[in-house]
């Protein structure tokens, strides 16, 4: 497993690099098509899209589980050179090993260990691998929502929470916000009062969308990147603010897209444009989630893992397959801790029992 890992990490596939996305995702078809039925489709400006039909004992089968997950990281080509695989202190490091290349790996051996010991599988086994993920998912949403809403389960290979891999059953929903202010230049020694300050105004107007947080709601308001203005001398014309929202309720961003719509400005000589709103809605913990979690807690159980669950803020193609009804357990993958970070890394010690985990869900979904 550990060898195969070191393939997919030394295969790097930023998102932003389509013909390097394409050469990982041939590298698992290749890997997978002795067992599994194997298509690629265009992703569009980014790389192809996997989807593979695994080939699992039991001649009847009913229904379908989707396995989820991505083939590209945040790391850039080149990121091998400072940040090389390796094997140390008991993890596995290297760009993408954490998010989420070892979850694939783990998949990947699941079928294979159902294969060989011929444990039959209920359902049909779909796997999806989408090359866009870490930047919205633009070009696979809507084949994730197709493939979603003929599945039963969804079962997505993101990273689990934490040193102890809790499990994720519920998540945040994204979404962002662009807001632009026109005022009106001047100079600021000879004309002062002639100016409207584009700075002055969107200045104010962060205070005010800053309290649009409801931390006890689970709302988050991040103005995350501010630029605007050309020269201290000048009264600024124009400034812009990018932000990040997230919702751990539906019905919540509505009413947060309306206050961003109202907003109005404080000096009446500058003008207030509003861009964007939610991406992602947020996977909400339902019925069918936690009864998801349940079978798997159970199973965990009988490979003596204590299985918890979590609620993070951040988003996944989870997001979108929780949002159409259908039961999705997510952080599947690998144990460990720094994705996105330099400190990326796996635990090896908990790759077996995560695998195992795996193709039990295989085997009972
Ligand atoms: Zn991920």
């Amino acid at each position: 497993m550990t060898a195969l890992i070191r393939r997919f990490v030394e295969c790097e596939s930023p998102s932003d690099d389509a013909a390097a996305v394409t050469r990982f995702v041939e590298l698992v078809a290749d890997t997978v098509t002795p067992y599994a039925k194997v298509k690629t489709l265009p992703g569009g400006r980014f790389g192809r899209i996997l989807t593979a039909e695994m080939n699992l004992p039991g001649r009847k089968k009913s229904g379908q589980v989707l396995a989820l997950g991505h083939s590209d990281t945040v790391w850039p080509m080149g990121t091998l050179r400072s940040m090389p695989f390796r094997e140390a202190d008991a993890r596995l490091w290297g760009p993408g090993v954490l998010d989420m290349k070892a979850g694939i790996a783990f998949f990947l051996y699941a079928v294979q260990g159902l294969r060989e010991l011929d444990i039959p599988a209920p359902s049909r086994v779909v796997l999806q691998l989408n090359p866009d993920e870490e930047v919205g998912s633009d070009a696979s949403r809507a084949l994730t929502e197709k493939n979603a809403k003929q599945s039963k389960a969804v079962l997505v290979l993101e990273p689990g929470t934490g040193l102890v891999g809790k499990l994720k059953t519920a998540r945040k929903g994204v979404g962002h916000f662009a807001v632009t202010v026109k005022g009106r230049a001047s100079h600021a020694g000879v004309d002062f009062g002639a100016g409207a300050s584009a700075i002055v105004e969107l200045a104010r107007q962060i205070e005010k969308i800053a309290d649009f947080t409801q931390e006890s709601r689970g709302i988050t308001v991040n103005p995350g990147v501010i630029a605007g203005g050309t020269r201290s001398n000048v009264v600024a014309a124009e400034a812009r603010a990018e932000i990040d929202i997230r919702v751990l309720r539906l019905k919540d961003a509505p009413a947060l897209e309306k206050r961003f719509r109202a907003l109005r400005p404080f000096d009446r000589r500058c003008a207030i444009e509003v861009a964007g709103g939610l991406n992602r809605p947020p996977m909400e913990r339902s019925p069918g989630i936690v009864k998801l979690f349940r079978l798997a807690q159970g199973l965990g159980s009988e490979l003596g893992v204590n299985l918890e669950e979590s609620l993070t803020g951040g988003g996944s193609d989870g997001n979108f397959t929780a949002a159409l009804g259908i039961p999705t357990l997510d952080g599947l993958g690998a144990v460990g801790e720094g994705a996105h970070a330099a400190n990326e890394s796996i635990l090896k010690e908990r790759m077996a029992d995560r695998t195992a985990l795996l193709a039990k869900l295989l085997a009972s979904v």
